[in-house]
């Protein structure tokens, strides 16, 4: 019998779920891979060794039970599997879409010596999917409501973590965003080829259910007095990510034809949402000969964004090697099946053009001593300009922490790169200089992953009821 053999990794290997062709996918705004069926699944999660010291639990940022939820995959025990990652994760269908498992859970797996890693983030994608679609929704019956009430600033990933942990305690839970949708960067940033919207509102419908409320298309700070959530509420947390964007700092920057990569990204979500507010946000790039600028999440969906509005050619490039970019592989390989091509070890020193943009100019790298984060610098090799022709330009150098004028009204304090501060290790988890407040994700961190933030706001959500004394 297939599924209770040992040695299952000898005699199966690794096996990703099916991925849509690649020339359907350049078409499609639609997740590329199929699921799993189910039998693949339990034949995949079979392969798990159980090692005594489980390393993936280890790396995964929210230490999931990962071999205990594999196991009842193999037995074909769903619901079960379900309320397990559960304990640990506040979205895992959303992870085992878009953490970047080579990285982190799958990384550390023991089978890497040459068997190929049990496909961690699939399985718990299957997980959740076929329990939804079974009818499971998390177990609050046993809950009993308390009197106490938590605003939450910010439905991304760190918000609804905290929101999750709040209303299992009987803590109630009321989300304010200034989007008209859930999920932060999950809807209004990383595009449907990497998750399809209706996870998101299907997750809506999940925490509904559970009593968290949503108060959306509300901009705090603008709209609604900061001051009046914290008369209004127990405690506050906040979970507003990073959104200011890293310029160049090269000539050219300005030229009609260069594009920022959030809102280029943004814009295209609307556009294929109908949230379109001003249609002259949004950017097609067909026909255009483009080039992104930057090796990370946000720079491989801009390439695959724009090889889907049908762009002539899309380069990526990037000023380390390949080995050093920060993006998750499989990305980068499903970003090359796609169709674009990477230019690697070549750092921008000037948008060229007249009117708009004719090319980008780059020099040539080579990696040198280490930084202070340990990442290889890349040093310019001298004489070793070039241009590379584009007709736009897109630009993912990343993000950095925007913090509203009115925090120091109110007494938080941030760090010298304008992060919250708001320790995991203090009196209560992830308080800020103001007790009242709670922070966690990108907002404390730096720009980062789903994972990350779903664990900070988890913890926060800790933090906020030993400091309600709940
Ligand atoms: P966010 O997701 O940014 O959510 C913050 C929310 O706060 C937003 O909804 C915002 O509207 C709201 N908000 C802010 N200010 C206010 C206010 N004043 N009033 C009301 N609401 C407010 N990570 C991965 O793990 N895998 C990936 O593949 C990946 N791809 C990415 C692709 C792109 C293009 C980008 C930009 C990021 C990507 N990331 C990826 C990173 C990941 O999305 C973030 O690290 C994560 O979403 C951070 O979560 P957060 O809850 O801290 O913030
Ligand atoms: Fe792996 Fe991410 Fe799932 Fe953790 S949450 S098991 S790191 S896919």
């Amino acid at each position: 019998n297939r599924l209770h053999n040992d040695f299952q990794f000898i005699d199966v290997g690794r096996e990703d779920p099916e991925k849509k062709p690649a020339r359907t996918r350049a078409k499609q705004f639609a997740e590329i891979y199929e699921p799993y069926q189910p039998q693949d699944a339990a034949a995949q999660a079979h392969r798990c060794l159980h090692c005594g010291n489980p390393y993936c639990e280890w790396k995964c940022p929210v230490h999931n039970y990962i071999p205990n939820w594999l196991q009842l995959v193999s037995e074909g025990n769903i619901l079960e599997a379900a309320e397990m990652s559960h304990r640990t994760n506040s979205l895992p269908e959303v992870c085992g879409r878009v953490c970047p498992q080579d990285r982190l859970c799958e990384g550390d797996c023991t089978l890497n010596d040459g068997f190929g890693a049990v496909t961690i983030g699939s399985v718990e994608k299957y997980i959740t999917d076929t329990a939804f679609a079974m009818g499971w929704r998390p177990d609050m019956s046993k809950v009993s409501w308390t009197d106490k009430r938590v605003a939450i600033i910010g439905a991304g990933p760190a918000g609804l973590g905290c929101a999750d942990i709040l209303v299992r305690s009987g803590v109630k839970a009321v989300v304010y965003d200034k989007y008209p949708e859930i999920g932060g960067l999950l809807t209004f940033g990383i595009p449907e080829f990497k998750l399809e919207k209706t996870v998101m509102e299907r997750r809506r419908a999940v925490f509904e259910e559970m009593g968290v409320e949503f108060r959306l298309g509300v901009d705090v700070g603008k709209d609604l007095a900061f001051d009046e959530l914290l008369d209004e509420f127990d405690s506050v947390f906040l979970g507003m990510g990073t959104y200011k964007y890293m310029e160049g700092g090269f000539p050219g920057e300005d030229l009609p034809g260069v594009h920022k990569a959030l809102d280029y990204l943004v814009a295209n979500v609307n556009h294929c949402l109908g949230f379109e507010t001003d249609p002259a946000d949004y950017v097609s790039l067909a026909g255009q000969r483009v080039v992104v600028l930057g090796g990370g999440d946000t720079a491989m969906d801009c390439n695959r964004t724009a090889i889907r509005q049908g762009a002539a050619a899309v380069t990526c490039a990037y000023r380390r090697d390949e080995e050093n970019m920060p993006g998750s592989r499989k990305e980068v390989a499903n970003a090359r099946e796609e169709g674009v091509e990477f230019l690697f070890n070549r750092q921008p020193v000037a948008v060229v053009g007249e009117e708009r943009v004719e090319g980008i100019k780059v020099v040539r790298t080579r990696l040198g001593e280490p930084d202070e984060n340990g990442r290889q610098r890349p040093e310019v090799v001298p004489g070793s300009e070039e241009v590379v022709p584009a007709d736009a330009v897109v630009i993912a150098f990343g993000f950095q922490p925007n913090p509203p004028p009115w925090f120091e009204s109110v007494g938080i304090e941030l760090d010298d790169r304008g992060r919250v501060k708001a320790p995991e290790e203090g009196a209560y988890a992830f308080q800020t200089t103001n007790e009242q407040i709670f922070a966690g994700g990108d907002m404390v961190r730096g720009s980062d992953l789903v994972v990350t933030a779903v664990f900070e706001g988890r913890q926060a959500g800790e933090g906020i009821l030993d400091y309600l004394d709940v």
